[in-house]
């Protein structure tokens, strides 16, 4: 079993690393920006309370977000190990993980912040979009579908594009992630647990350094 942290600003690449680690090893990615979609979607109590302030580009309360990996991470499939992809996003939130998985005899075995420069930022996240299907991710400018119009995975023809991926609110973004998220570097740094890659490469060789580092944390499996 292997549990790992993907870190990171904005548009760095975690949900598309995420995506391919568990393509590769079985582990399971645990988004909680795409929980917090589907919720907003469904239309249930914490989508109606995430809603406003996702669209804004600030971060949903700790409470909420807590809540949702706390009962997410007892599901029976995260027994093979999990990805989070986006939590924890607050020192709070990291504090919480700990005693969460201290409480569920779960550890943490590394995090893996991905770097990318904030310049670089902006085209990714103007660019994304992704099948509305099996969730593949795509990008304008980095990552078309090899047939235009068709999603590379599932054959599938629609396509979703973010309410918040707009450079206005990316401003917003990237500013609760200096606030709020980068310390967590430093955090984990103390913690030995961090590992950090160059997410300014191409996404192949941004996996193949994630797999790098993959191979040195206990428990991962090729
Ligand atoms: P990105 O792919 O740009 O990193 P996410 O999909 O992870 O964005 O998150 C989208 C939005 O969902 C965030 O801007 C924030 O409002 C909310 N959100 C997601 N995860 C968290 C979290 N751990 N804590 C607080 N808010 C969150
Ligand atoms: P995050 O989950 O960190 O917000 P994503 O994985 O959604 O980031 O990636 C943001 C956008 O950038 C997507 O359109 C994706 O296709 C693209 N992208 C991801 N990794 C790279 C990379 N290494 N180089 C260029 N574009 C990338
Ligand atoms: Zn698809």
């Amino acid at each position: 079993m292997t549990n790992i942290i993907l870190l990171g600003p904005p548009g760095a690449g975690k949900g598309t690393q995420a995506r391919r680690i568990s393509e590769r090893h079985g582990l399971v990615q645990l988004s909680t920006g795409d929980m917090l979609r589907a919720a907003v979607a469904a239309g249930t109590e914490v989508g109606l309370r995430a809603k406003e302030v996702m669209e804004r580009g600030e971060l949903v309360s700790d409470e909420i977000v807590i809540g949702i990996i706390s009962e997410r991470i007892d599901a029976p499939d995260c027994e093979k190990g999990f990805i989070l992809d986006g939590f924890p996003r607050t020192l709070a939130q990291a504090d919480a993980l700990d005693r969460l998985l201290a409480a569920k005899s779960k550890w943490l075995d590394g995090v893996i912040e991905i770097r990318v420069d904030d310049e670089a930022l902006v085209a990714r996240i103007a660019g994304r979009f992704t099948c509305a299907k099996c969730g593949e991710g795509y990008n304008d400018t980095f990552k078309r579908p090899k047939v235009d119009g068709v999603c590379d995975k599932c054959g599938g023809t629609e396509f979703s594009r973010r309410a918040d991926d707009n450079e206005e609110t990316l401003r917003a973004r990237l500013l609760a992630y200096y606030k709020e998220t980068a310390p967590l570097i430093g955090y984990y740094y103390a913690k030995g647990l961090l590992h950090s890659v160059d997410g300014m490469a191409d996404i192949d060789a941004v996996s193949a350094e994630v797999e790098r580092v993959l191979g040195t944390l206990a428990g991962v499996s090729g």
